[in-house]
């Protein structure tokens, strides 16, 4: 590891900063510095801080400790994402023998310069009792893989050497950061404290020692584990590995089952359900195949902040059997072995404390699978990823840690204080679960102007949304709409024509390997020609049978084999049209095939209710293009429809809303609103066709 340190980059910080202290702009540097690197840091994991005399409002300087601010990532955090607190307060906290963390956290808040500030990091103590200007701690994998060993002290010394103090673990807030100044009182001369299964703390008076020390300590640890690893071989990686066809349909099967047999109710009785990142590099699928994947699995977390991340241990599946029964009954075994395992952990630990818990879900988080790779669960998208990114870590630190020695994690009671600590389930936010949340769902046709209105109505409502589209071009420029508006992990894409089953299986087994499955399908691709039956080519005619109706149909019946392995029911809302019940003259194909999709909707409402499946319709009218979004259908029919009323191109959106009861215009996110409303499963109804036309007497429904 090299130190990536140039005054150059350092000037422009100070350049770009230019508002706020010049010491606290290179703060920032040094932090992306190290937050770029995912051996020093992943996640919003690590701290920095930097120690500044600051004017308050009266002129009066005082000593000023900016440090990380909680929910601030280092590789991005901005000079407002350190939290400045007044220092010499804090400091006298040292004098109390013990502070809850309750109170440490208030001490903090009330000594925020700005009343705005975010929480600081839980570790702020630390940096706070040191009297170093700039201080910088990371959980670098390479020193972790030193300290978790069972003579880690030994290992860290001939590493490391005699600069650096060892420390025990210790759980960080108030003990962390006396036992840090206690030890660094004593023993001053050292340059940096290792802090046994937790990570690296360094200082120094500027930026650049404080930070290249990191890099140097590192640096040590990185060559000595390749030295000792030269006489050790731990792991045999599997050396053939399966074709990419073979490994994407177990994974696909795999989630989809393990979806559902994780899914549980919660207290509202509300279904919870758990997306999945899947992570098949070669490196993680030869560590998948070999001989010591057990191993690697039965033992924990790197260090214990993951924990509320990853849970302690992942489940070893050898491989993926040919069979959904099978398998099934695999997962079925394997989690209920897992949950006895977690509740009884739950049991042993919570009973030995005064304070009551809430027992967390006991669902495994991490699974290493023979041929599939790894595969992360999370409540959200972004924290099944941040679960993966941990979980590949850990497994190469371990397989380092076991080619130095033996790896070895910490007792399980250290584990479950840090588990259930308040400070640390503070990090995941406050759960406040959304509707669609944990829920997968694909919309077809998602290049149009519906379809991004049904995408943004159900992204708001918490599901992540496939958008599918025959053109790679229209779902761009939906895609980069949405991932505007809400941030990239909510939406994903896939190529997909609907008229061929093989291609809708294809697509959805595309979004099953990304997301885990599917929850929700609304069938919504279209197309139109205009034309009287006199004029109208047979060709014309099928061709629009074929998206319309043949599409609708392949859609619903590639969903069916998810939605059965998922055991989870499920949504299918098809967009339908009120031409269906209002027919039109000249629009012949259009009718008829959206006729026959209502049919074939119908049918799928009678055959899945089985399964829980509940399919209902929606039919808009004259919805027009939203924004920079055209309606690829109105630009083709729109002048040939009016023109056969006699009518001009220009009026059109007018003459519509003109037509309907309520006088209004239709818009796509009132498709959209109509959508989320049958996902959440609000009322008991399937087979049903809602209108969305602004009231048209001739289309109510009968
Ligand atoms: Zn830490």
């Amino acid at each position: 590891m090299k130190s990536l340190y140039k005054e150059r980059d350092a000037r422009r910080y100070i350049e770009k900063y230019r508002n706020v202290p010049e010491d606290l702009a290179l703060r920032v540097y040094t932090s992306h510095l190290i937050g770029a690197d995912a051996e020093l840091v992943l996640h919003g994991g690590g701290n920095t801080s930097v120690k500044v005399l600051v004017k308050n409002i009266l002129g009066e300087e005082r000593e000023v400790l900016f440090v990380k601010g909680s929910g601030w990532d280092l590789a991005n955090i901005e000079p407002k994402g350190f939290v400045g607190l007044e220092l010499s307060p804090l400091r006298k906290l040292r004098r109390l023998p013990r502070l809850a963390d309750e109170e440490m956290v208030n001490q903090l808040r009330v000594n925020a310069i700005e009343a705005q500030s975010p929480n600081p990091s839980v570790e702020a103590l630390v940096h706070a009792f040191l009297p170093h200007k700039y201080i910088d701690h990371t959980h670098a994998d390479s020193i972790l893989v030193l300290t978790n060993q069972p003579n880690a002290k030994e290992i860290v010394e001939e590493a490391l050497g005699d600069k650096v103090g060892i420390l025990p673990f210790i759980m960080p807030g108030f003990p962390l950061a006396k036992a840090a100044i206690d030890f660094y009182e004593k023993n001053s001369y050292v340059e940096a404290l290792v802090l046994l299964n937790h990570g690296l703390f360094t200082f120094g008076d500027n930026p650049r020692l404080s930070y290249e020390r990191t890099i140097y300590y590192v640096d040590r640890a990185e060559k000595y584990i390749k030295k000792k690893i030269n006489k050790k071989v731990f792991i045999h990686f599997a050396r053939k590995l399966p074709p990419w066809k073979k490994i994407v349909s177990s994974a696909v099967r795999f989630n989809q089952i393990l979806r559902g047999r994780v899914a549980y109710r919660d207290l509202n009785g509300s279904l919870r359900r758990f997306l999945i990142e899947v992570r098949s590099s070669p490196e993680i699928l030869k560590i998948s195949l070999s001989r010591e994947a057990p191993r690697l699995c039965s033992t924990g977390v790197l260090t214990p902040d993951h924990i509320i991340r990853t849970k302690n241990y992942p489940v070893f599946i050898e491989k993926v059997p040919s069979t959904d029964s099978e398998l099934k009954d695999l997962l079925w075994n394997e989690v209920k072995k897992y949950v006895e395992r977690y509740n009884r952990y739950f049991q042993r630990n919570a009973s030995l404390r005064k304070t009551s818990f809430k027992k967390l879900d006991p669902y495994p988080r991490v699974f290493l699978v023979g041929g599939v790779g790894l595969v992360a669960l999370g409540y959200t998208r972004r924290e099944a990823k941040i679960c993966a990114d941990l979980a590949e870590h850990t497994l190469q630190a371990k397989i380092k840690a076991e080619s130095i020695g033996t790896y070895k994690s910490l007792p399980e009671k250290i584990l479950f204080e840090m588990e259930y600590w308040s400070l640390e389930q503070r990090k995941l936010g406050k759960r406040a679960f959304l509707p669609l949340q944990g829920q997968v769902a694909v919309v077809t046709g998602a290049g149009g102007p519906i379809g991004l209105g049904i995408a943004d109505r159900l992204i708001s409502a918490g599901a992540v949304v496939a958008l599918a589209d025959i053109s790679k071009e229209r779902l761009k420029k939906v895609e980069k709409i949405l991932v505007d508006r809400y941030g990239s992990s909510w939406v994903e894409t896939v190529v997909m024509d609907v008229r061929s089953l093989k291609s809708v299986e294809e697509g959805y087994r595309k979004i099953s390997y990304k997301l885990g499955g599917i929850d929700i399908v609304v069938p919504n691709a279209g197309i139109a020609v205009v034309g009287k039956i006199e004029n109208l080519e047979v060709a014309d005619f099928q061709r629009v049978i074929e998206v319309n109706l043949t599409g609708v149909f392949n859609t619903i019946k590639a969903s069916i084999p998810v939605f059965r392995r998922q055991g989870t029911g499920g949504n299918i809302v098809v967009i339908s049209t009120k031409n269906v019940f209002a027919p039109g003259a000249a629009f012949g194909s259009y009718s008829a095939s959206k006729a026959g999709a209502h049919q074939i909707s119908k049918i799928a409402a009678l055959e899945l209710a089985e399964l829980s499946v509940r399919v209902n319709l929606l039919n808009p009218d004259a919805i027009f293009g939203e924004g920079e979004i055209p309606s690829h259908l109105w630009k083709e029919v729109g002048e040939t429809l009016m023109k056969s009323r006699g009518l001009s191109a220009g009026d059109i959106e007018e003459y519509y809303r003109k037509r309907n009861l309520l006088k209004v215009k239709v818009s796509p996110y009132h498709v959209g609103n109509a959508v989320v409303f049958f996902a959440t499963e609000q009322t008991p109804t399937t087979g049903a066709t809602l209108p969305i036309d602004g009231g048209l007497p001739a289309a109510f429904p009968r």
